[in-house]
């Protein structure tokens, strides 16, 4: 398995030195939108510290982004009225892998609405409000 890349996106979006749109952070973890959302909502939640998947993450790593994951979910599916959440990890460029620091994707879904394709970028203002809505929904 390669070494982890400093510069990947991620990294950098940790770093500051790309702007993101901030849902919620703590000591060890960092949730923000994706700017090709795939549903309505659709945002990322990663580690602070570096791991490129679910096959180098430690135990600690898991266990501070699943309560993140959590929280985010159920704040996601409150503010958009989802009737579930669909939640993404892909490890490795063979396991559909593109962002090599790990990150798990929560998407609110509701009953019959497909996910859009990936790779086209969203409107920038809607992502923001959208960051906004899930943000004020996390207790
Ligand atoms: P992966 O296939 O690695 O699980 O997904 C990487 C995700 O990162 C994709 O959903 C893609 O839209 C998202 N992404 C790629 N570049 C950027 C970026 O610069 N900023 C943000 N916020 N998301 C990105």
């Amino acid at each position: 398995m390669p070494a982890y890349d400093d510069d990947n996106i991620f990294a950098k979006i940790l770093r500051g030195e790309i702007p993101s749109f901030k849902v919620y952070e703590d000591d060890d973890t960092f949730c923000f939108m994706d700017i090709m959302p795939r549903t309505d909502g659709h945002c990322l939640v990663i580690p602070k510290t570096p791991c490129r998947n679910i096959l180098d993450a430690t135990p600690a790593q898991l266990a501070a982004c699943m309560a993140t994951v959590s929280k985010v979910a159920n704040a996601a599916k409150a503010a958009f009225g989802a009737d579930g959440i669909t939640l993404q990890q892909f490890s490795e460029a063979a396991g559909g892998q593109e962002v090599f620091h790990l990150h798990f994707h929560i998407h609110p879904r509701h009953e019959g609405v497909p996910m859009r394709a990936p790779g086209t970028m969203g409107d920038m203002d809607t992502i923001k409000d959208h960051a906004a809505q899930i943000a004020a929904a996390i207790s």
